[in-house]
């Protein structure tokens, strides 16, 4: 109640203005999409005299500068029908300085963007850096501009975008649409979908604002969905709606590509989430679980990300630095909820969300770039963390405030439920927290960590300073258990891979044999090393990122002889021989290792109560997920 004042006036001040100004227009071509090209035809409301444009440099949700520059191509300025000579500002590279002459009142611009990612010969997906020039050093939340897109014919389009008159997009007509006018910031958070085979699903029809799921794939069939999925798609809508208590979306659009050729994505944005899994990521078991959580988790940032935005990470232009100083909270709690509501939803059993929750534990309680680095500075640092090589990852860490703000908001949630006897949860907390406002339409509230521990104040009083300061600014050797703990389970490590790793890591490609909490090596099935855990026997036996197992034992490399070889270890005295290959030196290396094979699994502590089973159950009566056929 008492930031309620702070808050209207910050809300107000980030409104879509009317729109008095003429809005640039924008024309997308994407009919080049299966030829690796985008084209756009932009208008800009120009007056005679110096004048500045710029393509976006720090894209929202990516947490970093990816604005595509280097790959803007074919830029020629013209108005009323004469070429204008335009100049790249020396230090700012993606500005563009012309002078519009006398006379002119619309500047032309033509540009052609290479898109080598997130498309293939069946379907495209637009996210609108590619194409959008738009003037410079002016909040973006102030420029007017009407979007159209132009498809293939007979390709459909799933876009939150409002489209002028009406639409159908299971018509799939193609050619152009023309959309209802934005803004430059509210243009650049509303991707659109296109592609042969696509289908949209309306989802829990009841919910008001609607939601819709489009699919677009590489094979049609993949494009129906299966029922499993459709069903926790409709099960996600209503848990989140209950679970969260607002909406801050005038509609909001799942767009999902099912391909191998345009590769993985997931990107929040406030109406809408461009989702990227494999042509089978749905219909094939163990992608499903591995994938599971990709929805609930991009749905969940409209409210926690989008709405509710870190004060520093929020810039009103694409120029400024996003600072990621709040992403344990920003993407640490969607992290949480995002696998949450996965469980809760259907998208995974309850079973399986305590393997992937041991999975995600194991891995950082067994980091030692967590011995001189904090969860704080991997978020200070995301820009530079996101994506690079693994070779000794897990000694620079990575962008662990993902994880890290999974196990804290775990603590915070069976914290809240202990210290006021279960009668509040995490879910009280949300539902002040984001539902600041009440339901709004597509709006950016900021905060900062005081208002966070205000709210949770709120809910139970506690020391929350301390909890938060104590979890992500001070170096911690060891990851923080103790949610789980207190949720009812224990981290221990087993001989085997739960169901859970055995499925999700066989559904993906080469994944090697899981040597990480025995040998301290990640491996491809071809005994190829990519990390190293510092400290641990491989390091001490010196192998390097990079180098390949090509003989253990005396005899080749194979996943079998090496789970082989560390079972046998297990009762012997000799180290456990290898041949290297490094570069194309052959050289013999021993691992000295007896303790057997170790795959992380969460048990059950039956001195504790089980909060974690209590968290996973749905809030709302779920729609029946069918089962599934067991894989082997
Ligand atoms: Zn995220």
């Amino acid at each position: 109640m008492f930031r309620t004042p702070v808050l209207l006036v910050t809300a107000s001040l980030l409104a879509a203005p009317a729109f008095s100004q003429t809005p640039i227009r924008i024309t997308a071509d994407l009919t080049d999409a299966p030829r690796k090209l985008y084209h756009a035809e932009i208008d800009l409301p120009v007056k005679p005299g110096p004048a500045s444009f710029t393509t976006p440099e720090w894209i929202p949700g990516n947490h970093r500068p990816t604005g595509p520059a280097e790959d803007i191509t074919g830029v020629v300025f013209t108005a009323n029908g004469k070429t204008i000579p335009w100049r790249r500002d020396d230090t700012d590279l993606y500005q563009f300085h012309v002078d519009i002459p006398q006379g002119v009142t619309t500047l032309h611009v033509h540009l052609d963007c290479i898109v080598l990612a997130r498309i293939s010969d069946k379907l495209a997906v637009l996210e609108w850096e590619k194409l959008m020039l738009y003037p410079a050093n002016t909040p973006v939340r102030n420029i007017p501009i009407q979007p159209s897109v132009k498809v293939p014919a007979g390709w459909g389009i799933g876009t939150a975008l409002q489209p002028v008159g009406s639409y159908d997009p299971n018509a799939k007509v193609g050619g152009t649409t023309q959309f209802e006018p934005t803004t430059v910031e509210q243009l650049e958070d509303s991707p659109v979908i296109t592609g042969e085979y696509f289908h949209e699903f309306a989802l829990a029809p009841e919910i008001s604002p609607k939601h819709y799921l489009d699919v677009v794939s590489d094979d049609p069939k993949d494009s129906e969905l299966n029922p499993k999925t459709i069903a926790a798609a409709n099960n996600l809508v209503r848990e989140a709606s209950t679970a969260y208590a607002s909406h801050h979306y005038h509609v909001y659009h799942f767009l999902l590509t099912l391909s191998d050729i345009a590769g993985g994505e997931g990107l929040e944005h406030g109406q809408s989430s461009d989702n990227g899994v494999q042509e089978k990521g749905y219909a094939q078991p163990g992608l499903a679980i591995y994938n599971g959580e990709l929805l609930p988790h991009e749905f969940t940032h409209s409210w926690n990300g989008k709405y509710r935005r870190p004060d520093t990470l929020y810039q009103t232009d694409f120029h400024k630095m996003q600072q990621g100083e709040l992403l344990w909270v920003y993407e640490g709690m969607t992290q949480y909820m995002g696998n949450v509501l996965a469980a809760r939803s259907g998208f995974v059993t309850t079973a399986q969300y305590r393997d992937l929750l041991a999975a995600s534990a194991a891995n950082l309680d067994n980091k030692p770039g967590r011995e001189w680095r904090s969860t704080d500075d991997t978020a200070i640092a995301a820009s530079i963390l996101r994506g690079g090589n693994p070779a000794w990852a897990n000694w620079k860490r990575g962008q662990d405030y993902y994880q890290e703000g999974e196990l804290l908001w775990l603590d915070a949630d069976t914290l809240i439920r202990q210290l006021t006897d279960d009668k509040k949860s995490l879910t009280d907390f949300l539902q002040i927290f984001l539902v600041k406002g009440g339901n709004t339409g597509q709006l950016i509230v900021t905060y900062n960590r005081q208002e966070l521990i205000d709210d949770l104040n709120q809910v139970v009083k506690y020391d929350w300073a301390k909890f938060l300061h104590d979890r992500v600014d001070l170096i911690n050797p060891r990851a923080d258990l103790e949610g789980i703990t207190r949720g009812g389970y224990k981290l221990v490590y087993q001989d085997h891979p739960s169901d859970t790793e055995r499925m999700a890591g066989g559904g993906r490609r080469a994944a090697g044999p899981n040597v990480w909490y025995s040998l301290g090596l990640r491996i491809s099935a071809e005994g190829v090393i990519s990390d190293v855990r510092w400290g641990g026997p491989a390091d001490q036996a010196k192998l390097a990122p990079g180098q390949r197992l090509v003989a253990i034992n005396g005899r080749t490399f194979t996943a079998d002889r090496m789970r082989e070889a560390i079972e046998e270890a297990k009762t012997s005295k000799e180290p456990i021989h290898f041949l290297m290959l490094t570069e194309d030196y052959i050289k013999p290396v021993d691992i000295d290792y007896h303790d057997g094979q170790r795959y992380p699994v969460l048990v059950r502590d039956n001195s504790q109560k089980d909060y974690l089973d209590e968290i996973t159950k749905p809030l709302t009566t779920p729609e029946k997920v069918p089962a599934e056929k067991k894989q082997d």
